[in-house]
């Protein structure tokens, strides 16, 4: 007999995990699937985790201040009695450089100020108070290691910085889509791993259910998307790509791992770390070592990838080039010869912001295009979806008469139709991770 849900969730990372505890607080009988053996195993394990406030747009900032505070006190939020294994979320604040690619965070400032969000501005001379060690000059533009000038000052220092106190990183990705996981089982969620979606079946323009790869069917009237780099094959499936706007591609990603010079003790006091004019950014990992991540700079390829199964896994010189571009503020940085770090796929969208939203087929909804940048989004993202899908099965057209949301910390609502499939690429974005 096909067995039947209220709602099917394709994907259990850390989006996907915090819609099933959402949806089934919220009453609905859900089904996860994930192809993978556990919960987080995909992207969300890649991620580096960071839990900033500071977007290019006010919807994108509203919900990212509205996430620290889950991860502030995320044993409140999974419920202590869920899990014995919780996250660590440190909450070391972030330090902005300020440049003119960010408009030294003039925007960013404005919309923190919307979303009363506190941050401190900081004078270039005090920038090496939070982070030790520091060279202010500017280094801009980015230069790949082998062009001529790389390393070299292009004149006069940056303008300053802003510190964000209100933002961190978790210690371990995978864990917190697991202790998501843990929060949705108690609440009645299932979840099925090794289980691969590879047909939605639809009658009268509305999604039946899903068979899987060893041809189990399973019905359900709702039906999300939340396949991380997979999104576009999922929505390929549903037939629904040629009817939207926006798409969703997977780019290929390297982030870096390298020892902490010895006279920075990174891991105790280091902050988040974001700086568009050398186009990376860090943040501390145990052991005293820094995690270096790209922020798009034009001149770094990229890698777009066709197959979301079949992309190159081993890290290559861009671990080092990363490793290159941060030893320009930290001269005391080692390039280990021997790279270390990880690649994973980003979800990315045309303007780098998520997609959240329902689809034209019926009950077939989508929380995807997370652009390298929404692990921090995850548990509002949950409520967030299961309010769409509530309102909308409810009968009110969003396209038409888009859903307004509640964000209940920073008391604030926004308007869903921002993360539609259907907007226009949204100017304000930076075009990058940074979103
Ligand atoms: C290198 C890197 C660094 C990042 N750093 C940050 C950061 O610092 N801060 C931040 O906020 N965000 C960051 N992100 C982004 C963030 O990690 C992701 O947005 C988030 O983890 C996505 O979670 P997800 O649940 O949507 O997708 P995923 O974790 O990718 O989960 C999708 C799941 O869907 C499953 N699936 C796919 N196809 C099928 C199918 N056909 N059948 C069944 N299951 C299927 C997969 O197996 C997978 O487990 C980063 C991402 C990367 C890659």
């Amino acid at each position: 007999m096909t067995k039947s849900y209220d709602a099917i969730i394709i994907g259990a990372g850390v989006i996907g995990a915090s819609i099933a505890k959402e949806m089934a607080e919220a009453g609905y009988k859900t089904l996860s699937l994930d192809k993978l053996p556990e919960a987080g195993h995909g992207s969300t394990s890649g991620s580096c985790a960071i839990i900033r406030t500071y977007y290019s747009a006010f919807e994108t900032c509203a919900l990212a201040y509205e996430g620290w505070f889950y991860w502030k006190d995320w044993e409140n939020y999974i419920g202590r009695e869920n899990t014995e294994d919780m996250i660590q979320y440190f909450d070391t604040g972030c330090l902005v450089i300020k440049t003119d690619h960010n408009n030294h965070l003039k925007n960013v400032c404005d919309m923190m100020d919307q979303v009363s969000c506190p941050y401190e501005h900081i004078a270039t001379e005090d920038i090496h108070k939070r982070f030790g060690g520091v060279n202010t000059e500017r280094f801009d533009p980015a230069k790949r290691p082998d062009d001529d000038g790389f390393g070299q000052p292009t004149g006069g220092n940056v303008s300053g910085a802003v510190f964000f106190p209100r933002g961190g990183y978790v210690s371990d990705p995978k864990l917190a889509a697991q202790n998501a996981q843990s929060a949705a089982a108690a609440l009645g969620a299932e979840f099925m791993f090794n289980a691969e979606v590879t047909e939605i079946r639809q009658s009268d323009n509305r999604v039946q259910g899903v068979t899987l790869s060893d041809g189990t069917q399973i019905d359900a009237p709702i039906l999300i998307n939340v396949a991380g780099p997979h999104s576009f094959v999922i929505n390929k499936m549903a037939g629904v790509v040629d009817k939207m706007k926006m798409t969703t591609r997977a780019l290929r990603h390297e982030v870096a791992h390298v020892p902490a010079p010895a006279s920075l003790d990174y891991e105790n006091n280091g902050v988040i770390y974001s700086d568009s004019d050398i186009h990376t950014y860090a943040r501390p990992e145990v052991g005293n070592n820094i995690l270096i991540g790209s922020e798009d700079p034009p001149c770094d390829p990229q890698e777009w990838i066709e197959d979301p199964d079949v992309f190159d896994d081993n890290i290559t010189d861009q671990c080092k080039t990363l490793a290159m571009r941060l030893a320009q503020r930290l001269p005391d940085l080692g390039i280990p010869e021997q790279g270390r770090g990880l690649v994973a796929l980003y979800d990315v969208s045309e303007d780098w912001m998520p997609i959240y939203d329902k689809s034209d087929l019926g009950g077939f909804y989508m929380a995807i295009g997370t652009s390298g940048n929404q692990f921090k989004n995850a548990p509002v993202v949950g409520k967030l979806m299961t309010h769409l899908i509530k309102t909308v099965e409810g009968g009110q057209d969003h396209d038409q008469h888009p859903v307004s949301f509640h964000l209940d910390n920073i008391n604030k609502d926004i308007s869903l139709d921002a993360f539609s499939r259907n907007r226009e690429i949204n100017q304000n974005s930076s075009f990058s991770v940074i979103g």
